[in-house]
């Protein structure tokens, strides 16, 4: 027997924390549960999910039309029903806005691997899904191409939506997310960042596979491909408008085969340019040109 009330008071906690954390400004975000086959507990519209008390949440089934609750359901619950129609393992989501995520989300700049081992283990490749008016099954429908190979979405100039099948875990999800942007903003601020050797992005994607997480990217690590480049989401980019601007690919992605691990690379000599560096080149390069 399912503690309905014991669920919505997690709906509750859960919406505190995404508001304690800046996830979720004013009435922004929403969260659900899965009760059972053809019933989703969801929180309200217009409501800061920082102050709700278990009557402030709704039931809808799953065509989204509601069937309990005194206050009217979000109106981005057709993004919810379509991830619980995609994945019967999932009974939890949670959409929110948290802004160093939602600041990779609107400058389209896709979120590297091989930088953290956190991130690596437990968020894998993070897909960028295209944007579409929010509310809409048109909005509903953009995360389809990803839904099935990962369980955190970015979502184009909006926010993040993760699920996971209890509401904790896919909370988490999030958490680990934004913090991770945070930091590759911080490290941006200080001259970029150093991705790892590639063979120790694989000894994490290893990791992720012990700890029970499928990835997209473990087929093409035996095919020696790179798993440092987005080998999995990589063909979405052009449909979501997705470039790498802020942050250059992993230095192996040109030809994975052929570059050294770190260490040799270090005692050859190597000429390593900072993007700083390059950028001035170019600058000098632009000045040279229009000064003929
Ligand atoms: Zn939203």
């Amino acid at each position: 027997m399912i503690d309905i009330e014991a669920k919505k008071q997690l709906i509750c906690d859960i919406g505190k924390r995404i508001y304690a954390k800046d996830f979720a400004a004013a009435n922004e975000g929403n969260i659900s549960i899965r009760i059972d086959q053809n019933r989703v507990l969801c929180t309200p519209t217009r409501h800061c999910k920082g102050f709700m008390t278990p009557d402030d949440i709704c039931t809808v089934d799953m065509s989204g039309q509601q069937i309990d609750g005194k206050l009217k359901r979000t109106s981005e619950v057709l993004l919810h029903i379509e991830i619980y129609k995609h994945r019967d393992d999932i009974n939890s989501i949670v959409h929110c806005h948290p802004p160093h995520a939602t600041a990779f989300a609107v400058a389209h700049e896709p979120i590297p691997n091989c930088v953290l081992p956190e991130p690596d283990i437990f968020l894998g490749e993070i897909p960028i899904s295209a944007y579409e008016t929010p509310g809409s099954q048109n909005f509903a429908d953009t995360i389809l191409p990803f839904v099935d190979r990962t369980n955190i979405i970015v979502l184009a100039n909006h926010g993040t939506v993760s699920y996971e099948s209890d509401l904790e875990t896919a909370y988490w999800l999030t958490e680990i997310l934004d913090a991770y942007c945070r930091i590759l903003i911080l490290a941006k601020q200080l001259g970029g960042i150093k991705y790892l050797p590639l063979q120790k992005g694989r000894e994490l994607l290893a990791m992720r596979k012990d700890w029970g997480f499928s990835d997209p990217r473990s087929e093409s690590v035996d095919a020696k491909e790179n798993i440092a480049d987005f080998a999995s989401f990589k063909s979405s980019w052009t449909q979501s408008e997705i470039e790498q601007t802020a942050f250059a690919s992993h230095p192996s992605a040109a030809n994975p085969s052929q570059v050294p691990p770190a260490s040799e690379a270090s005692t050859q000599g190597s000429l390593h340019l900072s993007e700083q560096s390059i950028e001035l080149i170019a600058q000098r390069t632009a000045e040279i040109l229009r000064d003929k």
